[in-house]
């Protein structure tokens, strides 16, 4: 076998707009690796089978083009120089990751690999590394300087032997179809229907305002680059919003790049002083949908049944949760990321520590959602609620788990008192 060179798939399981796929294709014969982690597979079945289905039709789009992708189960310290042994490979090539833990395992495969690991850029509209750190939203978006056209997939790929079997994992919920044509596609018709209105729709509790395309960004089968392009060329209201909200998904990879200890501690840490309560039943009647409070159950049902959730529901569980339960929010986020297909460490992060008003951005702690008004605006015939909490006539609580009046005032009281000390 003439000596190789891997290119290793992570979050980009994709061909398009692969900077790292086609340097490594200039230099020689290649192999597709993916790693099956299991630091990354201790997941939930639907987020596993969803992750195992991408790397499926990875592979298939490797076949297609006359390549191979191999699939090997284990540490990726241990299996990327096992690999690169086994193929006598050259290099290793990958995009690089920003996460505490992609930088932390990269720096371990570096460690082992008997040939250099070479990491590109990958293609985020702001690169999340840029070396001022930034806490707030909009002067971060202005680095943002326009977009580059995304790279296009190779044609064909050198043949080579495949490796590794690719499990089969019973999702219990339906997925959406996998793969990159499955996002380009569902692309194509957010651009065509969806963007124009974009701006109007977004915050429908529905979520059929936005594209749909998270559980796609987040294993990287769709990059921020192949969707920013087209949007920018069609221009309009609706396309600077969208970019604007792809630019939320980098600023919060910049946060937890420069701020890794987010995981842990709230950006604003006075804010870890409330008084956090333990009550696990209360923790599961908001978990599992039963608070009595019509919009934190609806949305808490269709997260278990879909997996997906819009963006105006997500901000409203989560404040729910910090806000009027003073649940942990630690655990409440972890849990939520679980039930999520797109669940992302640091999007979720930075979407609690946003509606949570734990110190991300601009956002106001003493912003406290109304429960019933959120309701009444973003799904005007009740209609998302009809669906999901059928037993709810109205977004009118019916015995609810806190008196929401009470909660919000004695939250402001904790709050500006910690802030005020
Ligand atoms: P669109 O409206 O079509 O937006 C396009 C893309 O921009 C999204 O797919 C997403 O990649 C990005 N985006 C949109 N809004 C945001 C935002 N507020 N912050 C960061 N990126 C954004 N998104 C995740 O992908 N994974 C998560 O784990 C996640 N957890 C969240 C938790 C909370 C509490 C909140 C408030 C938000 C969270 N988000 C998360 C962000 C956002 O809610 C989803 O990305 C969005 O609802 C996905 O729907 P869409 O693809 O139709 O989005």
């Amino acid at each position: 076998m003439p000596p190789m060179f891997l290119v290793w798939h992570r979050a980009d399981l994709r061909l398009g707009d692969h900077p790292a796929l086609l340097k490594a294709l200039r230099q020689g014969p290649l192999v597709g690796l993916v790693v099956l982690d299991p630091n990354n597979l201790r997941t939930t079945p639907r987020r596993r089978a969803w992750f195992l289905e991408n790397v499926r039709a990875l592979r298939e789009a490797y076949r297609k083009r006359g390549g191979a992708l191999w699939v090997l189960e284990g540490l990726p310290w241990e299996k990327v120089p096992e690999a690169a042994r086994a193929l006598r490979a050259r290099g290793v090539y990958a995009l690089k990751a920003y996460t505490p833990y992609g930088r932390h395992r990269d720096e371990r495969v570096q460690e082992a690999l008997p040939v250099p690991l070479h990491l590109l850029p990958a293609p985020h509209l702001i690169p999340p590394d840029l070396p001022r750190a930034y806490r707030v939203y909009t002067p971060f978006s202005r680095n943002f300087q326009g977009v580059d056209p995304p790279l296009p997939p190779p044609e064909s790929l050198p043949p080579a032997p495949e490796e590794g079997e690719i499990p089969r994992e019973e999702a219990g919920i339906p997925l959406p179809p996998p793969g990159e044509e499955a996002a380009l596609e569902r692309l194509r018709r957010f651009l065509q229907e969806g963007l124009g209105p974009y701006a109007a729709r977004r915050d429908r509790l529905d979520g059929q305002g936005g594209s749909r395309l998270s559980p796609y960004f987040t294993l990287g089968v769709l990059s921020p680059r192949q969707a920013a392009w087209p949007a920018l060329q069609a221009g309009g209201e609706g396309a600077r919003k969208w970019v604007a909200e792809l630019l939320w998904r980098d600023f919060s990879y910049h946060l937890l790049y420069h701020f890794p200890w987010l995981r842990e501690k709230p950006l604003d840490p006075r804010l870890e002083a409330l008084p956090w309560n333990e009550d696990e039943e209360l923790f599961q009647a908001w978990l599992l949908g039963k608070t009595g409070v019509p919009l934190v159950d609806a949305a808490m049902r269709e997260l278990w049944a879909t997996g997906f959730l819009s963006n105006r529901a997500r901000m409203c569980v989560a404040q729910f949760a910090v806000k009027y339960l003073l649940l942990p929010w630690r655990k409440a986020e972890a849990h939520f990321k679980e039930l999520l297909l797109d669940g992302d460490t640091p999007q979720n992060l930075q979407g609690w520590q946003w509606a949570g008003g734990l110190g991300v951005d601009a956002a106001p702690y003493f912003r406290v959602f109304n429960l019933v008004e959120q309701g009444k605006r973003h799904d005007p015939q009740g209609e998302w609620l009809a669906r999901w909490a059928p037993e709810y006539p109205s977004y009118t609580p019916l015995n609810p788990v806190v008196d929401l009046e009470r909660a919000r005032r004695r939250y402001l009281a904790l709050v500006q008192g910690l802030l005020r000390g």
